[in-house]
């Protein structure tokens, strides 16, 4: 937002890039282009990251998150982008060591080489402390109207909100969920069995207890009414959903494939998270145009915890 801000000072005209895969939330940019009345561009940028978590040319950070790789391939899309259109220049809100691994000169400069834009990419809340880029050395920006900020701490940044007029802006959160180590536990077992390939499974990582059945068989179970309905909506073909009927309880997707012990292992889950963890639970089967009912012993959730991919 705020070298946004910095740019159109000196009278540029900006539009915002926003990338959208399973791993980001555009929220926090939707927000804050609306504060700042700013066309907004969505890349998807799934297929990019995915072949980043496959192969990341500078390793990971504490998790699975590739920072300096998605950084360099992000600016990659944007200055497609720029140059398709005709535009000037790439610029982003990066700040000079504001994260210790991922903005230092190094990374900065890697980030910059990488990106294949190295030319055309412009950090405007640093500038002054960097080489200058070519849209500086030719005078299509006042590099002296560009800043210098620093390091960790916000104190400069927090001003020149304040000196904008920007009171609603986004905290200083951590990463996006790559950096998660607990939800990359659950990537990290898709990427062994089902790999990355299908967006569906990489966006139900978010939902449900996942389960990894003796046989091979992924078990997604929902947590809640919600949760049951996003699973039954994105049920593949080649799946099976099992759910109670007379009780309250969950949908749960088995993968395709399912050997008849992971499925039945599956109904026993499924009857165990329901409200009736008892007596035999009656459980309705899809698969494709197949429907069925059924009763199933509930297992004991004690049982099913050692399937749990994430306890
Ligand atoms: S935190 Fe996530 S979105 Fe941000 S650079 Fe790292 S991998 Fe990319």
């Amino acid at each position: 937002m705020l070298a946004v801000c910095v740019l159109r000072d000196q009278g540029c005209l900006v539009e915002g890039i926003v990338f959208s895969s399973p791993f980001f939330n555009l929220d926090t940019a939707t927000r804050s282009a609306r504060v700042l009345e700013l066309t907004l561009h969505v890349v998807d940028f799934t297929a990019d990251i995915t072949a980043l978590l496959e192969h990341p040319p500078h390793g990971f950070g504490q998790a699975m998150n590739p920072c300096i790789d998605c950084h360099a391939w992000m600016i990659r899309r944007a200055g497609e982008a720029v140059r398709a259109r005709g535009w000037d220049f790439v610029a982003t809100g990066e700040v000079l060591n504001q994260r210790p691994m991922s903005q230092n000169r190094r990374s900065l400069d890697q980030v910059a080489q990488d990106s294949g834009c190295a030319d055309i990419l412009v950090r405007p809340l640093s500038a002054q402390l960097l080489a200058p880029s070519q849209p500086e050395r030719e005078g299509r920006i006042d590099r002296s109207r560009l800043l210098k900020l620093s390091g960790r701490s916000r104190q400069g940044q927090l001003a020149l909100a304040a000196h904008y007029g920007i009171r609603e802006y986004p905290t200083s959160a951590g990463g996006c969920l790559l950096t998660e180590r607990m939800f990359c536990v659950k990537l990290q077992d898709l990427q062994t069995h089902e790999g990355l390939a299908t967006p569906r499974d990489l966006e139900r990582l978010k939902l449900g207890r996942h389960f990894r059945l003796p046989d091979g068989a992924k078990c997604i179970v929902g947590r809640n009414q919600a949760e049951n309905a996003q699973l039954q909506a994105g049920l593949a073909a080649d799946e099976t959903l099992l759910r109670p009927l007379a009780t309250p309880g969950p949908t749960v997707i088995v993968s395709a494939g399912a050997t008849a012990a992971d499925e039945e292992r599956a109904a026993g889950v499924c009857a165990g998270y329901s409200d009736n963890r008892e007596e035999p639970v009656r459980l309705l089967r899809v698969h494709g145009a197949e429907r069925s009912e059924r009763l199933v012993v509930p297992l004991t959730r004690e049982t099913a915890r050692d399937w749990l991919v994430v306890a």
